[in-house]
């Protein structure tokens, strides 16, 4: 099945998909995006995304590009189309196309595209064995809590986390304090086993499923508490692991080649990714 992609009120093919060169998005990273996991055909917490872009478009006055009916019935047609029953769907809306200049447009038209792939979840390798996540220092703006697209910082600390033979890039801010990963929410179980992860403040982006673990996490009777770690107490955790729509509960296993607790997947860590995915795979919304 060739892939469809949804751009501007068409569906077209996915290599022929493409915006204007004068696009806010293309021009001045002037947009913001979601990613919703979709598992037997149902997205993972579709409600908790929508809700997201909202407020990222909110904090940017870009306007709604469609009322949420519409929203789901795009993204429910996109999502067929690909043939995509366990996978991701992608969109992003941006200030439109309007003549160069910085400042707003006056009445700017909202683009909005949308792409669905297969593919969710962790690789079975990388959950059995776990992964590595190399520091570097976090270099982006004050407001972390938009799901903009202007993501030159973390695409650079993800690079070099690669370079570095890690799956992740851990962004570590001032007073030592890990905010997130590169493009997933860190954790730690600490020596009293209590789990702590950053609170939603503007230095993150409040992972949907950040806040779906610490739900599951507290009804299966752990301690969870919001409160940000240095990469000094991530060094000396009892576990580490991270959290993403994509990537699910990863367990770290070494953070810059120091290896975390006894230098394999943590008990908890597995456990939530376990309670995780059964959620996914049991408790997805209703595509339309
Ligand atoms: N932090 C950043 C910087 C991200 O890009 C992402 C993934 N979009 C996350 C955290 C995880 O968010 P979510 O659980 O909503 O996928």
């Amino acid at each position: 099945m060739s892939r469809i992609a949804y751009v501007n009120g068409r569906y077209c093919p996915h290599r022929a998909a493409s915006v204007h060169v004068e696009d806010r998005g293309f021009q001045f990273a002037d947009g913001v995006y979601e990613v919703i996991g979709v598992r037997h055909g149902r997205l993972v917490d579709g409600t908790g995304h929508f809700d997201r872009l909202d407020r990222s478009l909110d904090a940017l006055s870009i306007p709604r590009p469609m009322g949420r009916g519409a929203l789901l019935a795009v993204i429910g047609e996109t999502v067929r189309r690909n043939g995509v029953v366990d996978g991701i769907v992608y969109f992003q809306a941006t200030r439109g196309v309007a003549r160069r200049d910085h400042p707003f447009p006056k009445a700017p038209t909202p683009s909005f595209v949308v792409t669905s792939r297969r593919g969710i979840g962790p690789a079975p390798a990388a959950l059995a064995e776990g992964v590595a996540v190399h520091a570097v220092p976090d270099k982006r703006w004050g407001r972390c809590d938009i799901k903009s697209v202007g993501l030159l910082p973390n695409v650079i600390a993800k690079q070099a986390a690669r370079e570095a033979g890690a799956y992740e890039a851990w962004l570590v801010g001032e007073g030592d304090l890990v905010t997130e990963g590169g493009s997933t929410n860190a954790w730690i179980v600490d020596r009293d086993g209590r789990l702590r992860t950053h609170p939603a403040t503007n230095a993150i982006l409040n992972g949907i499923t950040r806040q779906r673990v610490i739900a599951l996490a507290r009804a299966a009777g752990l301690s969870v508490e919001e409160r940000p770690f240095t990469l000094a107490e991530a060094f000396g955790a009892r576990e580490a692991f991270l959290t993403s729509t994509t990537s699910y509960v990863l367990p770290i296993v070494r953070i810059n080649d120091r290896p975390i607790g006894n230098g394999h997947p943590g008990e908890t860590a597995s456990r939530l990714h376990d309670v995780y995915a059964r959620f996914a795979a049991e408790q997805g919304e209703a595509l339309s």
